[in-house]
Formats: C-alpha cells, sequence, structure tokens
C-alpha cells in the first residue's frame, strides 16, 4: 500500500515529519489564537521571522560548502542552502562575525561587508553555540511606548502610583535618573520627578509575549519562558526547525519581534543555560551578547558569587562569611570542600564555576513527535552503512524520549533520496516504547525495504504518537 498514516490517523501520501512541524507550528498558533502565521518558517522563500520580504544578496547559485558546527562539510542544497549564498565575503574560512541587520555571517570585521551596518557581533564560537536566553527590553515600559509614540523620549514608569506602590518596570530613558524595578514608587519619583507613571495592564502584556512565542516558536519547539518577557532557546541542530546556525537565527528573530511586534530583545547565546542569560543581561538593551567555552572559566573568575545561579543573597552571605566573594576563589577549591560546606549545592557551585550547566531547556508545551537526522557528507548506497548511520539517531531520540519522559507509538524512519526524494515509512508499535533497541530494530527493517541501491543524502529517525513514558515499555514483555 502506498502512503503513509498521519499523527492524526489520516491516511496521506505526504512525509509525516516534515507534517508533524509543520502539524506542530499550526496547532501552536490556533491554541494561541494567531491570525495568518502561514509564512514559512525561518523566511522560505523570500521572508523573515516576521513575513516580510528580503532583499537578496545575489550569488546564491555558486554557494560553496557548508562547514557545519560539527565540522562536518556539507554540500549546499536546494533545501539548505542559504538565501543569496553562504554570506557575503565568504571565503572559505571560519565565519565567526554576523550582521544583526542583515543576518548574514562573514568571516570577520568590525561592520557588515554587505549592507554596512555596524550593528556586527563577532566571537570565534559564534556558529558553535546552540542556547539562547532572549530577554525583552524594559518589557511593559517598551509596549507602553509602542503604544503610545509620543512617550518614546520621555521617562516611563510601570507601576501603580500612589505612596505604596512599586515600580514594576522603568523604561531605559527613566533609569538614567535612579529608578529600578522593585524600588518603591515615591522613591522612583523622587529621584525622576518626571517620569510618566502607567499602571500595568497584564492582559495587554500577556498578549504581547504571546505574539513573541510564537516567534520563538517558528525557530525551534524548545522555548523555555522564565517569564512573560524571558525564554530559553535550545537551537542545537536535533531541536532547531530551520537549518541555520544558531546566531543566524536568533539575529532574524531578534529582528522580526522587532518588526512585528514592535519592542526590542537582548540576545544571550551560550552553551548552556546559566551562561547564556548571563549574556543576554550583559549587553541591553537591544544586544547580542556571546560567551564561549574558550573563554567561560576567565570571564566567571573576577564576578561576584552571586552572578551564579541559585546564588541568592543569603548564600552570598554565607560565602562571604567564608571568605568567598568571587567565582574565581570557587575555581579554586576542590569539589568536596565546597560540597563539606554547601551540601549538594556544592557541586552545582563547583560546576557552575567552571561554566558547567547541565540543566536542559524544557519547553513548555508537549512535543508531538521526536526525530533525529543526519545529512551525509557523501551520498550513501550500502545498506550497512546507512543502518550504521541509524544506529546513533536511534540513540539519540531515546535520549531525548528518556529526558521528556515520553514515548512513541509509531516509528518513523525519514529517508531523502540524492535527488532530493522525501521518503517516510512508518510502523505503529503494539506498545509504545522509548527504547533505542527497539526504534533501532523497527527502523532497520523498514530502511532493509528501502535501502535497494540508492543513494540516499539523508536519513532519520523518529516516533510519533507520543505518550507518557509510564505507558511503554512493560518489562515483561522485553525481558527488561
Ligand atoms: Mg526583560
Amino acid at each position: 500500500m502506498s502512503g503513509f498514516r498521519t499523527h492524526d490517523g489520516q491516511h496521506s501520501d505526504r512525509m509525516p515529519i516534515k507534517r508533524s512541524v509543520e502539524e506542530k507550528k499550526r496547532l501552536l498558533l490556533q491554541s494561541q489564537g494567531a491570525a495568518g502565521g502561514t509564512e514559512a518558517v525561518g523566511g522560505r522563500g523570500g521572508e523573515d521571522f516576521a513575513g516580510q520580504a528580503y532583499r537578496r544578496s545575489g550569488g546564491g547559485a555558486c554557494a560553496p560548502p557548508r562547514h557545519a558546527a560539527d565540522g562536518a562539510v556539507r554540500s549546499p542544497s536546494r533545501r539548505h542552502r542559504w538565501r543569496g549564498g553562504w554570506g557575503w565575503g565568504y571565503d572559505g574560512g571560519a565565519m565567526a562575525a554576523l550582521c544583526r541587520d542583515c543576518c548574514i555571517p562573514f568571516r570577520s570585521g568590525p561592520d557588515c561587508p554587505r549592507c554596512g551596518s555596524r550593528r556586527v557581533v563577532e566571537h570565534g564560537e559564534l556558529l558553535d553555540l546552540s542556547i539562547a536566553h532572549i530577554d525583552c527590553d524594559a518589557f511593559y515600559a517598551s509596549v507602553e511606548k509602542r503604544d503610545n509614540p509620543d512617550l518614546a523620549d520621555k521617562p516611563v514608569i510601570v507601576g501603580h502610583p500612589g505612596g505604596r506602590g512599586v515600580v514594576t518596570t522603568a523604561c531605559y530613558v527613566a533609569r538614567r535618573f535612579g529608578p529600578r524595578s522593585a524600588m518603591p514608587m515615591f522613591k522612583a519619583l523622587e529621584l525622576c520627578p518626571h517620569a510618566v507613571v502607567i499602571p500595568p495592564d497584564m492582559a495587554k502584556y500577556r498578549r504581547v509575549s504571546q505574539a513573541i512565542r510564537e516567534l520563538l516558536h517558528k525557530a525551534t519547539p524548545l522555548v523555555e519562558p522564565l517569564s512573560l518577557d524571558e525564554a530559553y532557546l535550545d537551537l542545537s541542530a536535533e531541536a532547531r526547525l530551520v537549518e541555520r546556525p544558531p546566531a543566524v537565527l536568533l539575529a532574524r528573530l531578534a529582528r522580526a519581534i522587532e518588526r512585528r511586534v514592535g519592542i526590542t530583545v537582548s540576545v544571550g547565546l551560550s552553551y548552556n543555560k546559566f551562561l547564556a542569560k548571563m549574556a543576554s543581561d550583559r549587553n541591553k538593551p537591544r544586544g547580542f551578547s556571546v560567551i564561549g567555552r574558550a573563554e567561560a572559566v576567565d570571564l566567571l573568575a573576577p564576578m561576584p558569587v552571586g552572578a551564579l545561579f541559585g546564588v541568592g543573597a543569603a548564600t552570598a552571605r554565607r560565602m562571604e562569611e567564608a571568605g568567598i566573594t568571587t567565582i574565581g576563589q570557587l575555581q579554586t577549591m576542590p569539589e568536596a570542600d565546597l560540597t563539606a560546606r554547601f551540601g549538594r549545592f556544592g557541586r552545582t557551585l563547583f560546576l557552575m564555576a567552571r561554566g558547567e550547566d547541565g540543566r536542559r531547556v524544557q519547553p513548555d508545551r508537549p512535543a508531538k513527535s521526536v526525530s533525529n537526522e543526519t545529512t551525509f557528507a557523501r551520498d550513501i548506497r550500502e545498506p550497512a552503512r546507512l543502518l550504521a548511520a541509524l544506529a546513533p539517531l536511534a540513540e539519540k531520540v531515546a535520549g531525548r524520549l528518556e529526558r521528556s519522559q515520553l514515548a512513541g507509538q509509531t516509528v518513523v524512519l525519514k529517508l531523502k533520496t540524492a535527488d532530493f526524494k522525501l521518503l517516510t515509512r512508518n510502523h505503529r508499535l503494539a506498545v509504545p516504547s522509548a527504547r533505542a533497541e527497539i526504534l533501532l530494530q523497527v527502523g532497520a527493517a523498514m530502511l532493509e525495504r528501502e535501502a535497494d541501491g540508492r543513494a540516499f543524502r539523508l536519513i532519520g529517525i523518529g516516533v510519533a504518537d507520543l505518550c507518557a513514558s509510564n505507558q511503554a515499555d512493560p518489562p515483561d514483555l522485553f525481558g527488561g
């Protein structure tokens, strides 16, 4: 029988994995009550996240090979080739700079070789980092300024006026005079008597927050909101929905949020949540800051211990009493010493002081499917090599399922032929599973039927029809 069963049980000749991403987006937009929202993820066909037309930079037909974050060189494909080539000024070297206006990476330099903008972020690990923190700049005040342009240059404080009120948000103009979040309103008005005070309109801020979140979800399903105005994003290759470097996606997201929502954000990019958040805080407003592996330890060393995630005023005071004031001091202490003083948190301190943070980005909504795929550097025909490529992908899928305590009832195999024909094959399991060996076994059986000597450029495996992991893999069935 030709065709496949889709995730909602319908018969279809379309590929379920791609469908699942689109389905995810559609359901997401529906659940958030968004109008429209049908533009291509990541701006395929000349649109950015905001659905606005790009200028072409030309020269797209002869794109050079892509140097992926993992070091593999991949041929540009019709699907994956960057619009307009691989970055203006690309000369085969590692690209470490990015224009935040035209969102094109280039090799290095203080200004963009394409548009001349000086809004450039440059970092040796720029294209290797994938955990981000996005933080709206003075969110509530920015929304009020957006809705009333007369306030643009005025000091705006959002908060309940009156003696007992506190400042919820002070705009950057007001901050120059001293008001800060959580400051008593009377004190803020002593410092800045000419401030315009606006009572908070939470319903409005929630709507704006939702609009921003919709844009973030076009880049990755792994969006972890911390509050209305900030979120972590996992843009690693397994998570992101658009095949572009995370730094580029982030620049485009920031630009889309400005264009579509009308407020600015600051972006922090790093290799874990703790440092991504620290990064976004270092360059505000409208910033883009990067903390790489190479500089993390030295960067942290002179900082006060209070800069570490989880070290509040009380812990910082306790540390100070013990003579520990900087992260650099923590870096010199053995782990046993720290656990003796601070219990289990001592281990966290030990790791964080060295720039390590194992926390994952936890999305706020369940995924509809979990899959992993890889594009080969060279097309593969041999069944054994295809199978060898499948095994680590099944492991990754199982790992992701385990971390999110999910399992899937349908195993999906995805293949792309050398001439870009996409094949997907589904197999419904009797019992949902999250085990790598089961996924691989079922995936291998489906692969066996397809690997008939054709050359493939991509292979992927995933599961759909997700359920909680406690409904999966009963031990008596598998002898475990
Ligand atoms: Mg903020």
